[in-house]
C-alpha cells in the first residue's frame, strides 16, 4: 500500500526532464488539459468494462472545474489519467500542449511530480512518516535541497495551520486534520493542477468548510483545479460543471 502511494507522490526520482517532445513553448491561450477522444476498457473475465467513452474535455488555465456523476461513471479513471497515474486505451490526452500518450513511463512520473498534485477523499498519507516528512515527499523526488525542502515544508504547513502537528504521525490526527496536511503536500511542490477525488467525502462539515476554503484560495491564487464530489457545498466555488455517465460526458 505504502509503495503505491510512494508511487503516487513521487516515483520518477530526481532527473531530466524525459520529452520525447520538446518542452512546451506554452502558448497561455491553449487549454491547460485537452481529452480528445479519451477511453478507458478494462479488460474483464467476459467483457471488457468502458470506465470512459469518447470524452472530450477542455480546461483552461486557473479554471475551476468540478465533474459529478453517480458512482461507477468513470470520476476516477478521468483523474487518474489527467493525473498521468493510468493511461487511456483510446483518444489523446495533451497537458500544457505536450501529448502525454508520447512520453515515457518516466517522462510521464516527471510531469505528474511537477505540474500536478493529489486530493484523495481517504487523504492517502503515508502511515510510517510524519506529517513533516509526508509533505516533503514530493520534494525529494524533485531532487530540492534539504534546507529549501524544510522550508518549503513549514511554509505549507503554516498555511494549512499545522505546524504543531509535523512530527505527528498521520494516525495521531483526525480526518479533517489529515485532510490539510495532504493539500500541503498536494501544494507544496506548487504544482499547475489539483486534483481532488471527493475531497470533503470523509470529513465532517467544519472540516469540509476548511477544505472548501483552502481550494478556492489556491482557485484564487491561480491554480487549475479538477474536482470530483457529490457535495453540494462546492456548488458555489467551482465555476463549471460536467457530468459523467457511464463513462461519457452527458452534460
Ligand atoms: P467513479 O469514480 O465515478 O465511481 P470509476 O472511475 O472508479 O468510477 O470506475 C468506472 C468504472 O470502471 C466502474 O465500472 C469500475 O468498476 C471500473 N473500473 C475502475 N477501475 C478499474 C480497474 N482498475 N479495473 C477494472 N475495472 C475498473
Ligand atoms: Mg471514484
Amino acid at each position: 500500500m505504502f509503495e503505491s502511494l510512494r508511487r503516487i507522490f513521487g516515483g520518477a526520482g530526481p532527473s531530466e526532464p524525459d520529452f520525447t517532445t520538446a518542452p512546451s513553448t506554452a502558448d497561455s491561450t491553449a487549454p491547460l488539459i485537452r481529452l480528445d477522444g479519451i477511453g478507458k476498457a478494462f479488460e474483464g473475465d467476459e467483457e471488457p468494462t468502458h470506465a470512459l467513452r469518447d470524452v472530450h474535455l477542455e480546461v483552461p488555465r486557473g479554471e475551476f472545474v468540478a465533474a459529478n456523476g453517480p458512482s461507477g461513471s468513470g470520476k476516477s479513471t478521468l483523474l487518474s489519467i489527467c493525473g498521468l497515474l493510468d493511461q487511456p486505451t483510446s483518444g489523446t490526452y495533451v497537458l500544457n500542449g505536450r501529448d502525454m500518450s508520447r512520453l515515457s513511463a518516466r517522462g510521464r512520473a516527471t510531469v505528474r511530480n511537477r505540474e500536478i498534485g493529489f486530493i484523495f477523499q481517504s487523504f492517502n498519507l503515508i502511515g510510517d512518516l510524519t506529517v513533516f516528512e509526508n509533505v516533503e515527499l514530493p520534494l525529494t523526488y524533485l531532487g530540492l535541497p534539504a534546507a529549501e525542502r524544510r522550508d518549503r515544508v513549514h511554509a505549507v504547513l503554516e498555511r494549512v495551520e499545522m505546524t504543531s502537528r509535523a512530527t505527528q504521525m498521520p494516525s495521531q490526527l483526525s480526518g479533517g486534520g489529515q485532510q490539510r496536511v495532504a493539500v500541503a503536500r498536494a501544494i507544496v511542490g506548487e504544482p499547475q493542477i489539483i486534483l481532488a477525488d471527493e475531497p470533503t467525502g470523509n470529513l465532517n462539515s467544519t472540516q469540509a468548510e476548511t477544505v472548501i476554503a483552502m481550494l478556492t484560495e489556491l482557485h484564487r491564487g491561480g491554480a487549475t483545479i479538477l474536482l470530483v464530489t457529490h457535495d453540494p457545498r462546492w456548488q458555489e466555488t467551482v465555476q463549471r460543471s460536467v457530468e459523467l455517465f457511464d463513462g461519457a460526458i452527458v452534460g
